[in-house]
Formats: C-alpha cells, structure tokens, sequence
C-alpha cells in the first residue's frame, strides 16, 4: 500500500507571497512543488497537489483539499523573507508542535537541504499556522531559503534540481522507515485460542477453503485472522463470505 503525500505550492494567483527585485515566491513555491512530485511517484508514493497553476488559494481551501483528499501527509512549499534584505539566509521548516513523524520528516528534510549548501536554522513549532492546524495529517511547511537573500536565490536557482531532490529524499527517508502503514487496517477475526492446536486445526481448516488466514500471537491467545484490509467495507465483504461458510466472526483492527 502506497502513502499518499499532497505538495502544496504555498500562495497562489492574487497572493504572491514574499516579492524582491520582481521575484515572486508563489513561482518558486510552485517550480519546485512540480519538480518534486515526480521524484516522489518515481519512488512509490502517490502524489497530489493542491494548486499545479497559478491560482488563488486560501490557507483553509488548501488544508481541506488535503483533508478531503485523506492524504498521509500534507507538505507546503515556502520561501522565506525578513524585513531587511540580505540579513538571513537558510532553510527553515515548521510543524504544529515538535513531536511525532511530521517533526521527523521536518528534520530530514533540513538535513537533506543543508547538504545542498543552505544554513539549516531548524525546526519550529507554529500552531496557529492554518495549513499546520487545520490538517488532519503530519504536516510540515518548509521555507526553502529567503526569497530576499541573493546567497539563497543563487542557491536556489544554481541547484533547482538538486534542492527538489533533497526535499524528496527528505520525505522518502522518512516514510521508509515507517511501519507498513499509518492508517487502520481491518481484519476478520475466526477464531482466539489459549491452545495453539486449537489455532492451527482453524487455520488448515480455512485455508482449505483459499482463505487468507494467518495467526497472530499475543496476549497469552493466538488468534486466527482472515484478510488485511484498507476499509471496513472490505473487510464486511469477507465476513459475510466467512459467515456463509459457518464461522462465527468479529471486524477487528
Ligand atoms: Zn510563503
């Protein structure tokens, strides 16, 4: 099963984010966002976006899109500004608190990005973001440079390629060592013995009848499992096919 990621080119249309010297951020954000996903769907993830044009979004538009989307994470393209031009310079990414897999993913992806040539200045927390807050899954914003920086536009334009390939290995590292999957999978259960027989007489029994039955220990039980679905409805559908060959069934997760 694939993870899903939605790229979000940040600013859109009307809103150019961060402008020096006739540099619109929402091109940058948008340039890399496009050289990004196909990295991502070379290495098996499934990749959508929330804007591939320049058009007008609001920051709740692009959390929802991602929400209705049901995506397994939410990452938006950035480039930064401070109120003087060429004070700052580096990379900078931001999450909802600083825990879980987002805050990894966050780090990884500065690390990546500091081997291109940017000052890594860190993960921050910034809860009231909208993109962060409003998504229902890990979320980073990552600021790619400031955009009023002529060392961090040179950089950008100098390693374009490179910077898309750093952010994508930032997320694939990431997801790579993840469990199988984030989300909640279904099973049916047949059968919960204290007996290991017991067990393994249910499980010939069953996949005599070509069903994908397996065992799993815990608790002092071994329980006997049918299937490894993605939805209930699957799940549902496989019961009821046990429940016309005689078992006594139960959904778990
Ligand atoms: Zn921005």
């Amino acid at each position: 099963m694939a993870y899903s990621v939605m790229l979000d080119a940040g600013h859109g249309g009307v809103n150019p984010g961060a402008v020096y010297e006739g540099r619109q951020e929402k091109d940058d954000n948008l340039a890399l966002v496009l050289a990004i996903g196909p990295i991502l769907e070379n290495n098996g993830i499934e990749v959508l976006y929330t804007r591939t044009t320049d058009v007008y979004q609001t920051p709740f538009q692009k959390a929802q899109l991602a929400n209705e989307a049901a995506v397994d994470f939410f990452i938006s393209i950035h480039r930064n500004s401070f109120p003087e031009d060429n004070v700052v310079s580096g990379v900078e990414s931001l999450v909802y608190d600083l825990s879980g897999v987002k805050y990894e993913m966050a780090k990884n992806i500065n690390a990546q990005l500091e081997t291109v040539g940017f000052v890594d200045l860190g993960v921050k927390a910034r809860p009231n973001l909208i993109v962060l807050r409003r998504t229902r899954m890990p979320a980073v914003l990552v600021e790619v440079g400031f955009l009023n920086s002529d060392t961090d536009n040179q950089l950008f334009d100098a390693n374009f390629d490179a910077i898309a390939r750093a952010i994508a290995d930032g997320i694939i590292e990431t997801i790579d060592v993840l469990p199988d999957t984030l989300e909640t999978r279904y099973s049916v259960q047949v059968g919960a013995f204290r007996n290991e027989n017991y067990a393994r007489n249910l499980q010939e029994e069953l996949m005599e009848m070509d069903f994908p039955v397996r065992i799993e220990r815990g608790d002092g039980f071994y329980r006997v499992r049918v299937g490894d679905f993605r939805t209930i409805d699957e799940a549902s559908r496989m019961e009821q096919r046990l429940k016309r060959a005689g078992y006594q069934t139960v959904i778990v997760t």
